[in-house]
This record gives structure tokens, sequence and C-alpha cells, in this order.
């Protein structure tokens, strides 16, 4: 929840009467972010899910904007007609004080009392192809309509909407304020973006403004000499709790002991443990008893711990969403928060991916400075025959990786 008020926010008086007769008395930060950005006539690009409260984030601005003389105004785009239905009893309920009309269209049904509404609403919430059926047909008036809204931008892409929004863009004004919502922002979202909003001001509240600041980094290092870097951004950078991704289970425990060799407070998370196991890890991290957790997409969780200073992506995933939830753990509650990404030729592809989701977020930190810094770590586990590693036991040699051998030798 916000800590404002929609009086600060700019809404006025009587539409916040409206709200709190619906026990609305506090904005969501998705409101408290998107509102006065509405306001002020802005284009706005907002990553947010079904439940933060996005709907009143565009609904009642525009109400407040709104002028009742029986022009559609408004156009809201969206998937399905359940949604169109929510949207338009939102506006509805709100915009009584003003007797404001809103009408809903969707396909599967008869388009004639459909037509009807829209001729006397200043607010027209529809499905694409519904919506774009009534301009062909004329049945639509646009030329006065200044706000367009595009809600589940990311549903509307993956559903083959894209054609259809670009013929119904077409019946509007160019000068127009254009609202775009997405719960995820991926690469088709934001060509969208692009196409359709004016300069707009982003609010990605998944993984920044809710949480503070992020600032995400990434060191360009060939495989071999990852673990080396981790070990010593590990040991020279300021830290508190630390999370390490790695795309596998068998990764998580390679880093995990690569680390503990190197005298760091570092366990490993992933599916093969026990859920005792796990919860007992956890516990340990959450006290602080553990420092650096390294663990899978999956493993991490049912980790809600929330003063995490650091995320590691040893590896990438291969879509931006995961990414997104990665970094999400830290930059928690309007604390900042690294994440930092090791990247070698194998994530170059997914670096790409994620590199377009956060345009010019990330800052590469050249490695030349640790280029000569060479952490002794084990060989990868698993490589080694069980004969080459017994006749290594015998040599009494007190490198990590030969006391590494000995241990796993004796299991
Ligand atoms: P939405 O994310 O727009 O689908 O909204 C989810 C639900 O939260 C809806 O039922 C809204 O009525 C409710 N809601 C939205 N904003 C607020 C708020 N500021 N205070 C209380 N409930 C809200």
């Amino acid at each position: 929840m916000s800590m404002k008020d929609f009086k600060e926010l700019g809404i006025s008086s009587k539409l916040i009467t409206e709200l709190e007769q619906h026990g609305i008395v506090k904005p969501t930060l998705v409101q408290e972010k998107t509102i006065p950005l509405v306001l002020k006539g802005k284009d706005v690009m907002v990553q947010s899910e079904t439940g933060s409260g996005k709907t009143i984030g565009f609904a009642v601005p525009t109400i407040d904007m709104v002028k009742k003389e029986g022009k559609v105004q408004v156009l809201v785009i969206t998937p399905t007609r359940e949604l169109a239905k929510q949207i338009s009893e939102e506006y509805e309920k709100f915009s009584k004080f003003k007797d404001l009309k809103t009408a809903v269209v969707y396909g599967g049904v008869s388009i004639n009392n459909q037509a009807q509404q829209v001729r006397i609403s200043e607010i027209v919430v529809g499905t694409p192809g519904r919506l774009l059926d009534l301009l062909n047909r004329r049945l639509l008036n646009l030329t006065y309509c200044s706000f367009l809204v595009i809600d589940e931008a990311d549903r509307l892409m993956d559903m083959g909407f894209i054609d259809d929004i670009n013929a119904i863009i077409k019946f509007m004004p160019v000068q127009k304020q254009s609202l775009m919502f997405s719960a995820t922002i991926n690469s088709k979202v934001l060509k969208l973006m692009e196409t359709f909003l004016n300069n707009p001001v982003k609010i990605m509240l998944e993984n920044i403004i809710k949480r503070g600041v992020l600032k995400q980094y990434y060191y360009n290092v060939s495989s071999r000499d990852k673990i080396s870097l981790l070990v010593h951004l590990l040991k020279t950078i300021k830290h508190g709790l630390t999370l390490v991704f790695c795309n596998t289970k068998r990764q998580t425990r390679f880093v995990a002991k690569a680390l503990k060799k190197n005298g760091i407070n570092a366990e490993a998370m992933n599916g093969d443990m026990t859920q005792f196991m796990r919860e007992k890890v956890l516990r340990l991290f959450g006290l602080e008893k553990i420092e650096v957790l390294v663990a899978t997409d999956v493993a991490a969780r049912g980790i809600h711990i929330e003063d995490i200073t650091h995320v590691f992506n040893y590896d990438l995933p291969d879509d931006e969403e995961t990414y997104t939830h990665r970094v999400g753990r830290t930059a928690r509650n309007g604390k900042t928060g690294t994440a930092i990404i090791l990247l070698s030729d194998r994530d170059f592809q997914n670096m790409d991916k994620i590199k377009k989701a956060y345009r010019g977020m990330i800052d590469e930190v050249k490695t030349e400075e640790y280029e000569r810094i060479k952490i002794p770590v084990m060989k990868r586990e698993g490589r080694m025959s069980p004969r080459r590693s017994f006749n290594r036991r015998d040599k009494s040699s007190g490198s990590i990786a030969s006391r590494h051998l000995r241990r796993r030798g004796r299991r």
C-alpha cells in the first residue's frame, strides 16, 4: 500500500468520495505511481498484474479528465470479455457522480445492442475483434477519443491481436494519450510500446519501484573463470545476504562447494534436498548464519527473506520473466539491491532477451582487473573417473581440488 492518499495524487474530491463509498480509501502502489503521470498527460507503460489495482490506476484519472458530452473519449482494449466486463463495471461504479456512460463490447453476442450503447457512451471497453467490427461498420466513432488504454498487453500479443489493435488505432486521432498495462514486459510488449506510445514513462513495479532501487551489472567472463570471479566478488564486495542462482541442481552443488572451499559461508539449495534440509538451510539463511545461498529457481520459491542485498546470476535463465523473479529477491521494501550477471558465451542468447527487456538498465563492469585473479577451485563435479580420483587421493597435495577429491573418494 502507498504512503499517499488519493487527494495527494490529484484526484478530485467528488471522485474520492465515490471511491470511499466503495471502500477504496488508500491507493495501491500501482495507483500511486500511475495516477499522477496520467493526470499530467504522460503516456505510461506499467508492469502490473491483476490484483495490483491497475484498473483504478487508469479508470480513476481518466474519469476525472473526461467530459459528459456523449462522445467516446476513452477506449480500453482488453483480451477477454470477462476483463472487459470487470473494467466497465469499475468505470460505471466510479463515474456515477458525473453521469458518464460506459459501453462494453465483445464478440459472441448481437452487435446491435452494443452499437446503440457506444453511441451514447463516453467510455468504451472491449475486445479487439468486436471493436474492429464496430469500427469497420461505422457503428463506433473514435474521432473524439483522447485516451487509449491497452490492458494486459502481453496477453493481447499472445492471443494474436496485434493486427486488430493496429487497425483499431487507425480510427483514433493521432493526438491522444496512451496507457499500456502488462503483467510481463517481454520483447513483443516493448515493440508494441514503441509503436503506440509516445515517449512513455515506464513503471516497472515488479523490480524497481515497489522495492527501492535495483542496480544491475554484468561481467563478461569465460565460463572457465566464472567461479573464480564469483569467489573474488564475494570476498571483495561488501554484501549482506546473497543469493546465487544456477540453472541446474548440479551447478548449485558445484558452486556451493567451491565457495565453501574458499572460506565463504555458502550452502546449496536444490530440489534434491529433503524438505527438512531445505527448511533448515532457509532458517539459517534467515538468521544470517549462512551468507550465500546457491539455489535453483524451483528451490528459491520458498525463500521469503526481505534483506537480500545481492543476487547473482551464475547462469542466465532463458526467459526474462525468470530473470525478473530472480532479481526481484533484492531491492525490496524501499531498500537498495544489486543484481550481478556472470556472463559467458553460453549465456549470450539469454542475455539478448534480458537486455531487450531491461533496455539500458544493465551496465557492464569490465573484467580486465580480475583477469589475473585466479582462485583455485576444484574441477567440476563428476568429471573425474573414480580411478583417477583414487590415484589423486594418494598424493598428499594441499590444494583445494585434491582435498575435494579425497572427500569424494571416501563417500
Ligand atoms: P485490479 O488489479 O484492477 O484487477 O484490482 C483488484 C481488486 O482490488 C479490485 O477488486 C479492486 O476493486 C480492488 N482495489 C483496487 N484498488 C484498491 C484500493 N486502493 N483499495 C482497496 N481495494 C482496491
